[in-house]
């Protein structure tokens, strides 16, 4: 084995395979994170830290803290209330004969094997990590990390000197392996400096650790180190590490941008043509704000150089008629243009949607996913590759090697939230013929305000659709706890029974998607029995995609009546008869995601419903968050508030996604670095071109690789 310990071997060169115990099944797992370095792995960071330097008594517990506790079971029993659960006591041993002066504490686990109910007998010595809620009867922690103690071990046995870090994970990687991994790149890091990939010039002003010390203090916090200073992320160790990605981004996203402005794009003019048509088949007029965003790709298209526009706009407030008339703008100019979306269904609806608008004008939209094989596959993209197919729709089969363009003059992206830059790209070289590039027109219902999204798509321009068509009927959205389940119930029944459909949307405070998977197949076994005759289907992010798309079809095709599903079904589907949603445990979402949940429904004629079934008691805060949700359908507003409360990761869905993921900055809460990250990323442009591949790869890798076109 070459020995990685060889000082002058930069860490972005040692591979992790170099490291101890690291086999073929765990080099795969680190893979799947882009963690191929030893680098990789020093910048993948803790996303929290727990607090597990003292076991706190169970008398002195309060709701709401996270803590660490020791105890004995006293009893166990499985509760068969509304929900089966299993429940354990847990005291702190002092023991029966001690009457009342015990404490305790209810340890509640909704999900269970046999083999947990076996282990947590009475008797049995505890240690337990999780967050105290108060429950109907007595305090609880919910579903908490435990392990079995030693009779004889005492409560320090359990500690730990410092802040443990947490690390983002994935399936079969745990938290100790990801310590005995960073353990072991730290200590190379004590041998081998990092690389410093800012100049000094472009720190100015600004008073950071270096950048080994920074590391260092956030993979294993001293002894001093205040968990709330790691949680709010406000320590310089943060800073340093936050500001030099806010850098790399901008140093990426303009070096982008000086790409596009230097190729050349097919002038679509256009003669207006195709597109006077389409505005007279059109059961409405355009509002006032899609005009406005017509206009402005239209000056776009008729340049020669290729656009870059992001379109944002609410769900339902109108964005394909907009990218209908930029692609008969292309076609008119005698190109082609393609549209991907992130799913089967949603190419489906699209491709059948678009067909409706456009083959009485003699365009007929051509539909391409992985689900067409064969002859049928191979006709479709010959069509494709001599030009008789004007307008492509499907998902990310159109970026797939053997589909090839004849004359590609404008790329349109959905949901672009779903899709990751490099995808962007991959559609854009389809048209790169010659060396000229196609035009693009990004659409994204994340509303987000201006000043951030200039940060974050910085090599965009951007319009924006504010209000909504007019004449919808507005969603009805009321709050109600959890005790009154039954009578939701017997509303869901009264709506299928009356033809209508419904969506039922689990969510769990947990974020595994096992968890959460199960969540929702028991809920929908519960509910396929108390609503005998309403059909159920089953959607969570386990299942294969082919699955879950079935499913989504069959509802969409009504031969479903009630929709059980995870937040997966966040993304696109527009089944219009649907008009009743239930979330519940809204209080464990953030705003936007509540709302482009929300916005599923209210796209039919009928009045629309939108359920927000709580676990009472709200704190404060959730009570004037879902408050908030009742009171408003601007997603513009939404996604304000939601940004003051939460932060932009959350907001833009990279925790679920990735594709757009900071590692450690957040530019809502790092707003006052983000000028100066910008300056810096100019002078890094101007003066420093050497720093600039290493620098995007430290903190982009593998995910910029088709920046350069
Ligand atoms: P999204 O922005 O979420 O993609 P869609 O483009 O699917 O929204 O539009 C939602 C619905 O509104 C569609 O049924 C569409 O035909 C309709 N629509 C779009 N523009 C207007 C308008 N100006 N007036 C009335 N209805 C419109
Ligand atoms: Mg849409």
């Amino acid at each position: 084995m070459p020995d990685p310990a060889t000082p002058a071997t930069p860490l972005d060169r040692v591979p992790v395979a170099d490291l101890q115990r690291v086999g073929p099944r765990l080099l795969a797992r680190l893979a799947r994170l882009a963690i191929h370095s030893v680098q990789d792995l020093l910048f993948h960071l803790p996303i929290r830290y727990q607090d597990r330097t003292a076991v706190v008594p169970l008398r002195e517990l309060r709701p709401g803290v996270t803590v660490q506790v020791q105890g004995q079971v006293s009893e166990a029993q499985i509760g068969y209330g509304r929900r089966r659960s299993l429940k354990v006591w847990l005291t702190d041993g002092a023991g029966a004969a001690d009457q009342g002066s015990e404490s305790g504490v209810l340890l509640r686990f909704f999900h269970f094997s046999p083999q947990q109910l076996a282990a947590l007998r009475p008797g049995v010595r505890l240690a337990c990590y999780g967050e105290v809620r108060q429950g109907p009867n007595s305090l609880e922690l919910v579903h908490p990390e435990y392990r079995l103690c030693g009779a004889d071990e005492d409560a320090q046995a359990a500690t730990e000197p410092r802040l443990t870090p947490i690390y983002p994970s994935t399936e079969g990687l745990q938290q100790s392996s990801w310590r005995g991994l960073t353990d072991q790149a730290l200590a190379l890091l004590e041998q081998c400096p990092p690389g410093a990939y800012l100049p000094a010039a472009a720190m100015a002003g600004f008073v950071f650790p270096d950048l080994r010390a920074a590391l260092n203090y956030l993979h294993r916090p001293p002894l001093e180190a205040s968990l709330e200073d790691l949680t709010e992320r406000r320590h310089p160790a943060f800073l340093r590490l936050a500001f030099e990605e806010l850098v790399a981004h901008q140093v990426s996203l303009r070096r982008l941008r000086l790409a596009h402005a230097l190729t050349p794009a097919p002038v679509l003019g256009g003669d207006g043509g195709l597109r006077r048509r389409l505005r007279e088949v059109l059961p409405f007029d355009l509002t006032p704000d899609q005009e406005h965003a017509v206009a402005e790709i239209a000056a776009d298209l008729a340049r020669p150089l290729p656009m870059q526009r992001l379109l944002q706009g609410d769900v339902g407030s109108g964005k394909t008629v907009v990218a209908a008339l930029a692609a008969l703008q292309a076609i008119e100019s005698g190109r082609q243009a393609a549209l991907m979306v992130p799913t089967e269904l949603l190419s489906e609806q699209h491709w059948k949607g678009l067909g409706n608008w456009l083959k009485p004008l003699g365009v007929e939209p051509v539909w391409l996913t992985g689900r067409h094989k064969g002859r049928e596959r191979t006709a479709i993209l010959k069509a494709i590759a001599e030009g008789r197919a004007p307008l492509v729709v499907g998902t990310h089969a159109l970026i797939q090697e053997e589909v090839r363009f004849a004359d590609l003059g404008l790329a349109i992206i959905d949901e672009q939230h779903r899709f990751g830059v490099h995808q962007r790209m991959q559609l854009r070289a389809k048209g790169a013929q010659e060396g000229g590039a196609p035009h693009q027109l990004i659409m994204t219902a994340t509303p987000i305000p201006r000043s951030l999204a200039m940060t974050i798509y910085a090599d965009l321009d951007l319009s924006v659709i504010a209000k909504a068509p007019p004449g919808r009927t507005p969603i009805v959205t009321v709050a109600l706890p959890d005790e009154r389940r039954a009578a939701v119930i017997a509303r869901v029944q009264d709506a299928c029974a009356s033809g209508r459909q419904a969506y039922w949307v689990c969510t769990l405070i947990d974020e595994s998607e096992a968890l959460q998977a199960q969540a929702a197949e028991e809920t929908a076994a519960q509910l396929k029995d108390l609503l005998p005759g309403v059909r159920v289907g089953l959607v969570h992010g386990r299942q294969r995609a082919a699955e879950r798309e079935s499913v989504m079809a069959a509802f969409a095709a009504a031969a479903l009546d009630l929709l059980v599903a995870t937040t997966v079904i966040e993304v696109g589907v527009d089944v219009p008869n649907a008009s009743l949603m239930i979330i519940e445990n809204p209080e464990r979402l953030g705003l936007s995601q509540l709302h482009q949940l929300r916005g599923r429904v209210g796209r039919g004629a009928a009045q629309s419903h939108c359920v927000l079934l709580y676990r009472a008691p709200l704190t404060a805060q959730a009570q004037e968050r879902l408050a908030l949700i009742r009171s408003t359908l601007d997603g513009f507003r939404i996604a304000e508030e939601d940004l003051k409360m939460r932060g932009a990761g959350e907001v833009l869905g990279t925790r679920q996604t990735g594709t757009l993921a900071f590692r450690v900055a957040d530019p809502l809460r790092d707003q006052h670095l983000v000028s100066a990250a910008q300056r810096a990323a100019d002078l890094i442009l101007a003066s420093h071109p050497d720093l600039v591949e290493p620098l995007i790869q430290r903190w982009l890798g593998r995910r910029e690789a088709f920046g350069v076109v």
